[in-house]
């Protein structure tokens, strides 16, 4: 099995030294930010004005633009919005780069697909937690951490991977495992995985089941609760001690029903999709069109986006929600808080 590092394994004295700007305070930046300085760290946050601005103060931590906390760090980690990178780069990152400085990322999106390209003289590496940031911010203040990786793209100092596993360690990443991986790895299985399983293949699976049940009559209220309600309390047995264990909790017909009629729906067929999923994740594809669709404004995104909201089993799952309050969660609470 890879090896996986934890917290006392790792060396983070040369990292000490140095001072480390975390550029965004969204999800994953205010976690890393507030864990870091929390570790001991010198840390600077750079943004422009604005929510997260005015977060960023009022958390108490040192806020500066993206230009000026680039020129004033060693280590830089950018944790803007995917999309956003390759422009923030290039106008306010690349120009105050020094020889030496690393410039790293939570997921290598734009250093596999070129969209930022770093000059020789600097480190590149990933930190990428596998969870969202909130949760990186909560197991840190437990004691715990998010299971994460860590890859190296271009070591100019012969220090990169010692700065980036002290990197993953300060955010307390130690204290759950750290395992390393490369960009293209973690970019490609990150892009299959939320696309063919954890959000595309997930969505797709409980749209058609509610469709299957109300076109054959049934109510939507029960298929709600059958095809999306109970996936929750599935998935968190699942995640608690595998297939088995969710097996061992769930009635014996229900056990014989995934056995027999699971291979039904998702088969060779399906895998074959998948293949071809993976492809266009592995060509480049995949990249291409959501690159323009974003040059073009999103026309296609913003459209599919609002006929989603528009779905049948969304409009009854608003309205048992409702009847549900303890499954109730403001829509800006729940924003990028999940799988990405
Ligand atoms: P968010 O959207 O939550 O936060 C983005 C931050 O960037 C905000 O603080 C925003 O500030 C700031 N920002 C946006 N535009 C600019 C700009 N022009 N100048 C300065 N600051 C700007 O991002 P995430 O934390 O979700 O993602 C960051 C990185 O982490 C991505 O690479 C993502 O793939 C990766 N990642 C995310 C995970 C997650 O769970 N969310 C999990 C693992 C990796 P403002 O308030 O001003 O808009
Ligand atoms: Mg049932
Ligand atoms: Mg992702």
């Amino acid at each position: 099995m890879t090896k996986v590092l934890y917290h006392n394994d790792i060396q983070d004295e040369s990292l000490r030294a140095k001072k480390i700007a975390i550029i965004g305070y969204g999800s994953q930046g205010h976690a890393h930010a507030l864990n870091l300085k929390e570790s001991g760290y010198d840390v600077v946050v750079g943004l422009r004005k604005g929510r997260s601005w005015d977060k960023a103060v009022e958390d108490g931590v040192n806020v500066e633009t993206v230009a000026e906390a680039t020129a004033q760090a060693d280590v830089i980690m950018v944790l803007l919005p995917d999309e956003h990178q390759p422009k923030i780069y290039e106008e306010s990152i690349k120009p105050n780069l020094e020889p030496g400085n690393a410039l790293a990322f939570a997921h290598g999106f734009n250093i596999h697909f070129n969209q930022v390209v770093p000059p020789d003289n600097v480190d590149v590496f990933l930190v990428a937690p596998k969870g969202p940031g909130h949760l990186v911010r909560r197991t840190f203040q437990d004691g715990a951490g998010v299971p994460s990786l860590f890859g190296i793209y271009q070591d100019f100092t012969g220090q990169a991977e010692q700065t980036a596993l002290a990197y993953a360690k300060g955010i307390g990443a130690g204290r759950a495992g750290i395992l390393q991986t490369s960009f293209q790895e973690e970019t490609e299985t990150d892009l299959f995985g939320e696309q063919a399983v954890l959000c595309g293949g997930l969505t797709s699976l409980v749209k058609a089941g509610f469709e299957t049940l109300t076109e054959a009559g049934y109510q939507p209220e029960v298929a709600y609760f059958e095809c999306m309600h109970e996936l929750k309390l599935i998935v968190d047995l699942m995640y608690e001690g595998g297939l088995e264990n969710m097996r061992y909790s769930i009635s014996d017909t229900a056990q014989w029903g995934d056995f027999v009629s699971g291979p039904r729906v998702v088969n060779e067929d399906t895998k074959a999709r998948m293949k071809e999923v993976l492809n266009d994740i592995q060509t480049g594809a995949f990249a291409k069109g959501w690159i323009l669709e974003n040059q073009a404004n999103r026309p296609q995104f913003n459209a599919i986006n609002v006929k989603e909201n528009n779905h049948s089993i969304e409009k009854v799952g608003r309205e048992l929600r409702e009847l549900m309050p303890f499954v109730q969660q403001p829509l800006n609470s729940k924003k990028k808080e999940v799988v990405t």
